[in-house]
């Protein structure tokens, strides 16, 4: 099967001291930094890491709205990557993103009609009785009674607002959403309904989706695969059951070692658990040389403090980048030094 959406060498560096735009001098915050990533139609890839690691910014680099400074970015057989105005458009519409925060993302003065009508008017559909039809059906879907039409954002829970979102993003019938964090701001118990929600529209309307969380407990339950991100890099990318059985990266493990276990009887005494993330994540502004996980890792060696490691495949769609792997060892049978 070929890939709805490829990313190769993908890049984002923004200069602090511009504001945004690269000059050839001053800081440079690394966002994302040559990612190599593909996912397959009807899938759904977990992207995963902690706050600032640069998943949101590939998130949207992914579906053009933010230009990349550098690398590749394929949708559905078309590079995509320097599109014009108007091409892009075209592509946009099958291309939508939910975000984290449903209240900020909201326009508080539009109603609920005008907020998920909006981008069937933007995309040429004219307010007549059958786009109107189309806004109920899928407020309808998404689980928002008829009398939520004519009210506004800020009469709504979290979870409300968040099933808004997901009306205005999936009334184009794009093929892929970025899920960004669409959970993270909300309860725990809206949480399950809102991926679940996600997990049962998938099924129906044959949608891909990226779906971003700051930890492996939230996309373990709606993804097929998953990718862990570091500082700007993939370090990880496997199948989720291989990943969570069997983590083959050091910051993969010290992740699933933060979930947490709830069920006793699945409290298994596994080495891959002990590893702990230790000090905070470095700045993108100046990432450590080499591995840049070195100055976390419980397993780092002289090599890794110079010499960047590359993805190694182990095992079929399981890949890390750890020098551990070349070697041929795996992380989780090395004794955690100190
Ligand atoms: Fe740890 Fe070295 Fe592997 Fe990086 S390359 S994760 S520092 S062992």
């Amino acid at each position: 099967m070929s890939a709805l959406l490829q990313a190769s060498g993908l890049t984002k560096h923004f200069d602090v001291a511009s504001g945004g735009f690269l000059r050839r001098s001053g800081p440079v915050l690394r966002a994302v930094d040559g990612v190599d990533l593909s996912i397959e139609p009807g899938e759904t890839l977990g992207l995963v890491g902690e706050s600032g690691c640069g998943k949101s910014t590939l998130g949207r680099l992914l579906i053009r709205l933010l230009p990349a400074t550098s690398g590749r970015v394929m949708f559905d057989g078309t590079d995509i990557t320097g599109l014009k105005p108007k091409p892009l458009r075209a592509v946009r519409r099958m291309m939508q993103i939910i975000f984290q925060d449903p209240f900020g993302s909201l326009n508080p003065r539009m109603s609920v009609e005008d907020t998920v009508l909006e981008p069937l008017l933007i995309h040429g559909a004219r307010p007549d009785a059958p786009t109107r039809l189309r806004v109920r059906q899928m407020l309808d879907r998404v689980g928002l009674p008829d009398g939520a039409l004519h009210r506004y954002p800020h009469e709504f829970s979290g979870g409300q607002r968040q099933r808004i979102g997901i009306a205005r993003a999936l009334i184009l019938r794009p093929r892929l959403v970025v899920c960004d964090e669409p959970v993270s701001a909300l309860d725990v118990s809206v949480q399950a309904q809102i991926v679940n929600l996600l997990s049962d529209l998938q099924s129906e309307l044959g949608l891909t989706y990226l779906f971003i969380a700051h930890d492996l407990g939230v996309v373990k339950h709606i993804s097929n695969r998953v990718a862990v991100m570091y500082l700007g890099k993939v370090v990880e990318v496997g199948d989720k059951r291989s990943l969570y059985a069997a983590p083959l990266h050091p910051y993969t493990q010290a992740l699933l070692a933060s979930v947490p276990i709830t069920h006793p009887s699945r409290r298994k005494p596994s080495r891959s658990r002990d590893v702990r993330l230790a000090g905070d994540v470095p700045t993108a502004l100046a990432p450590p040389s080499g591995c840049r996980f070195h100055t976390r890792c419980p397993h780092v060696m002289p090599v890794c403090r110079s010499v960047e490691p590359a993805l190694t495949a182990v095992g079929s769609g399981h890949a890390a980048a750890c020098h551990l792997l070349a070697r041929g060892l795996k992380p989780s049978e090395v004794i955690p030094a100190g």
